[in-house]
């Protein structure tokens, strides 16, 4: 069976924890500093703050940008459901912006007419990898007076107009979960250019402790915490640190890789008159987090069969991404919501393998299985 992801690591990773655990200090301390001065070198962000997954980053995303009950925030509901429950969190309603049939981001026409008077902010989101136009999304901002967080779990080495993500916007959140391109078990990790912002995430993703656990305990003299605001633990640990320090060097080679495979896929498959693949704009560049190809209505079959062909061949597959105002957790607040082109793309795409190494006679057999059920 061909799987449809696989982390990358090997025996620095694991040298890497090793070193770590048999130092001592296992929770949040040096290494999370290190690996966070590592990711802002990586993506020149200027500050960086390492959490324990993405979900809690975008939940103290919010936090600082103030969203709070009653407030209304503009996101995809075509997106992994954490961002849409990451506004649920403080109280915040997600209001759900259509998706563009092109790229599969945020549509700028659909959010203007989204906004009202409780409109706080958009979360906007580089879907599977995908760079969002964030100028046009800026200027929405800028116009209605929102904040703009970044939703880039699976955006990580992606680039917007020669800049890697995590410079462009206020907030941007990173997910170091093994299904995306690099990987610490779990992990997160928020960029931001706002001194305040910084300074405060930090504080939070520890209870908003006073002192912390690494400088009490190297500290010479006796020293007592205060608990400044309602906190919350979303620490990184050492280990978890560790591992990131290790992908983090790897991460470029990863993303050249990714975007060969990406290649090959376009070029074997762009010949079949009944699918649409990912397009990149002129002044984007995707890390193809995921390679999803949608079916048109033209198909001699239908998406679940092809996906079950596909699987019965050995190769596995996945659905496009979901829809969250579909799910139940949502379909049970009453509100009925229709978005046609967000339900269409992800009911008639899917998902196919793409992970670093592959293997050249896997991905040869992949474009050949999907060309022979399609013609
Ligand atoms: C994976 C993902 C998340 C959640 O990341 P975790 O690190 O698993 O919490 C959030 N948003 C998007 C778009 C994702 O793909």
């Amino acid at each position: 069976m061909i799987p449809i992801a696989k982390p990358f690591l090997d025996k620095e990773e694991a040298q890497s924890a090793y070193d770590t655990i048999m130092s001592g200090w296992v929770a949040q301390g040096e290494r999370v500093e290190e690996f966070e001065g590592k990711f802002r070198e990586y993506t020149g962000a200027k500050y960086s703050v390492a959490v324990s997954n993405c979900t809690n980053a975008l939940h103290l995303a919010m936090i600082v940008s103030g969203i709070k009950a009653g407030d209304e925030v503009i996101c995809p509901s075509m997106s992994y459901i954490a961002t849409a429950n990451s506004v649920l969190y403080t109280g915040a309603k997600p209001v759900f912006a259509e998706v563009s049939q092109l790229d599969y981001n945020t549509d700028p026409e659909h959010v203007k007419k989204l906004i009202s008077e409780k409109t706080k902010a958009l979360l906007l989101v580089h879907q599977i990898g995908m760079p969002a136009d964030i100028e046009a999304f800026k200027k929405i901002c800028k116009d209605n007076n929102l904040k703009l967080i970044e939703d880039a779990a699976c955006a990580i080495g992606s680039e917007y107009k020669g800049e890697k993500i995590g410079v462009h916007s206020e907030l941007v959140c990173f997910s170091f979960h093994p299904r995306k391109v690099i990987t610490t078990g779990e992990g997160g990790m928020i960029t931001t250019y706002n001194e305040e912002y910084y300074k405060r995430l930090k504080l939070l993703r520890q209870h908003a402790i006073s002192i912390s656990g690494k400088e009490r305990h190297t500290s010479e003299e006796l020293s007592f915490e205060d608990h400044l605001e309602t906190g919350y633990n979303y620490r990184m640990t050492d280990i978890q640190a560790a591992i990131g320090i290790k992908q983090l060097e790897k991460l470029d080679k990863i993303i050249e890789e990714r975007r060969k495979i990406a290649e090959k896929y376009i070029d074997g498959l762009s010949g079949t008159d009944c699918i649409k693949l990912p397009t990149e704009p002129e002044d984007r560049k995707s890390n193809y987090q995921s390679f999803a190809i949608y079916l048109k209505k033209n198909s001699p079959v239908s998406r679940n069969e092809l996906m079950k062909k596909l699987l019965a061949a050995g190769i596995s597959v996945r659905k496009g991404v979901m829809t969250s105002h579909r799910e139940s957790a949502y379909i049970n607040s009453g509100e009925k919501i229709k978005l046609p082109v967000s339900e269409d793309l992800c009911d008639n795409s899917f998902m196919i393998p793409l992970y670093v190494p592959m293997d050249q006679r896997d991905t040869d057999y992949i474009i050949e299985t999907i060309r022979k059920i399609l013609s």
